[in-house]
């Protein structure tokens, strides 16, 4: 036999005979304990009979035996297998009782030490079988939980690899990174050992408006230290190939049942193809809409030579015609005004002149102007005195007349638009109520996004392209104002915004 083999052969008896090393299977044998006490009893038998001359001795070695025995097979085997290694020799000591032919004291005597003998035995049995099979018990408990963490793992190794979003996460003290697959054809490298040790405290790669973004302002190094969620936050990435992509940014920290962050996790997406379309797009609006500038103004011209002559020699149907084609082209050019001044935003080109004004008489002119285009609408203004801002005037009009303009195209007519102008603490605070169609609240945010426009099967369609919202938002938010809405679906709504009082010194 090789020395392999002997080493196995060794091993698997071991295995077989050794009750430690038995622990945790519940494969309990029932012949080996029945064999092994059998063969003990012949043996004692035999042992008896050949030295008969000093029984006492004797019986008090088979004792022994039979104590090791029951001992070992209730280890080994169980309950089951430590009560035959005791039935056996407490058989066979009635048996001696009875082939001895003991009479009246040393019968006694006998029935009695069997007895207690037998008590001990059944006891010691029990116990320690019992001991044993709990033991089994607990490591299989252990051993199912465990291998089920194991294949919890598996499954959870798995879908970290094979999601299609990359993924990385970092431990507690920063100082072991893992990322998935998926991560590393994002960002073009792998990310291991330490944040330090990545190399990412000194090399630039996240950017943001051009500007390196500091590692302890990432959103995971931001989930880690200060526990911020991060969701679709954008960056541009510049990859170790020089290749610039723009990524999706999400963030969470990973706490224990203390709340204690014991971990921090980033998955992110690569949305430089989108980007990109975006880029198009806009480049496309912000060229046709300088495209169509051009022969608008000219049209607009060549409109007011004609108003012109025509009022020399009037012409009441080609002058109501005139009138219609003015009003039209006015419309397309506030259109295509919008379109510019979306583009300029998406750009930051758009450029503010700021003055001192007064916003009460900005807002009153601008009422003033729109009831007239608006005379089925009843206009309230409430105001107090002159408020006075430093703002871009037109841009502030700009804003005040698509809140009251939407006001009128969101409700009925022969309803009331009410327009106030206050201050609290150190804002101005506009506002534009109607009594119209009203906002969902789930959509009172999203109608300041770009191009977004409700969508209500139960109301009318309105025309229009959702870009008024948008440019007010970003107007104000330039101004370091605030704009919101309020309101409750079908009753009306009211629009605020806040602009910063100018400072008096
Ligand atoms: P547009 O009016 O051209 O669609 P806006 O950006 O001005 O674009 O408005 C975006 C959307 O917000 C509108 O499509 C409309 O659904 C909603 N909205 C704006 N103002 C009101 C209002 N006063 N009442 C109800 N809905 C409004």
């Amino acid at each position: 036999m090789s020395k392999h083999g002997t080493i196995q052969g060794m091993n698997t008896l071991r295995s077989y005979l050794d009750p430690i090393a038995r622990l945790g299977t519940t494969k309990y044998s029932l012949v080996f304990p029945f064999a092994m006490s059998i063969t003990l009893c012949v043996l004692s038998e035999v042992f008896a009979n050949g030295i008969m001359h000093n029984p006492e001795i004797v019986g008090v070695y088979i004792i022994f035996l039979n104590v090791a025995t029951i001992i070992y097979f209730s280890f080994r085997d169980g309950i089951r297998g430590g009560l035959i290694s005791a039935i056996i020799p407490i058989i066979y000591y009635l048996y001696i009782l009875y082939s001895r032919q003991y009479q009246d004291e040393r019968l006694w005597s006998g029935m009695e030490a069997t007895f207690s003998l037998g008590v001990v035995y059944l006891g010691l049995a029990i116990t320690i079988g019992w001991l044993k099979q709990t033991i089994d018990r607990l490591i299989k408990i252990e051993k199912e939980s465990r291998t089920r963490a194991e294949e919890d793992r598996a499954t959870l190794q798995t879908i970290f690899q094979q999601l299609p979003v990359g993924i990385m996460m970092v431990d507690a003290n920063g100082k072991h990174i893992k990322g998935n697959k998926h991560m590393e054809k994002i960002l073009g490298r792998k990310y291991e050992g330490s944040l330090e040790q990545s190399g990412s405290y000194k090399s630039r790669y996240a950017y943001r408006s051009d500007k390196p973004i500091a590692q302890k302002n990432w959103p995971i190094v931001r989930a880690l230290q200060k526990g911020e969620t991060t969701t679709s936050e954008e960056m541009e990435y510049r990859r170790e190939d020089k290749k610039r992509i723009y990524i999706r940014v999400n963030a969470a920290p990973i706490r224990n049942k203390q709340k204690q962050i014991i971990a921090a996790v980033s998955t992110f997406y690569d949305v430089t193809q989108e980007k990109d379309l975006e880029t198009r797009k806009d480049d496309f609006v912000n060229m046709a809409s300088h495209e169509l500038k051009t022969p608008l103004t000219s049209m607009k011209l060549y409109i007011e030579i004609l108003l012109l002559q025509l009022k020399q020699s009037p012409n009441e149907n080609a002058l109501k015609a005139i009138h219609r084609i003015k009003s039209q082209t006015d419309k397309l050019q506030e259109l295509v005004s919008d379109l510019l001044d979306v583009s300029r935003l998406q750009t930051g080109k758009l450029q503010f002149s700021k003055e001192t004004f007064d916003l009460a008489a900005l807002v009153q002119e601008t009422v003033d102007v729109l009831q007239e285009t608006a005379p089925d609408h009843k206009f309230i203004v409430k105001k107090k005195g002159n408020i006075l801002v430093y703002a871009d005037r037109f841009r502030v009009y700009q804003v005040v007349t698509n809140l009251i303009t939407n006001a009128v195209k969101y409700s009925p007519q022969d309803t009331k638009i009410i327009v106030s102008i206050s201050t609290s603490m150190s804002r101005a605070i506009v506002s534009v109520e109607d009594f119209g169609i009203g906002i969902e609240k789930d959509q009172r945010k999203k109608v300041f996004d770009r191009l977004y426009q409700v969508h209500d099967p139960h109301t009318k369609a309105f025309s229009g392209l959702g870009m008024g919202l948008y440019i007010s938002k970003e107007i104000i938010k330039r101004h370091r104002g605030k704009i919101w809405v309020e309101g409750e679906k079908g009753k009306g709504s009211t629009f605020f915004f806040t602009l910063p009082l100018k400072k008096t010194s």
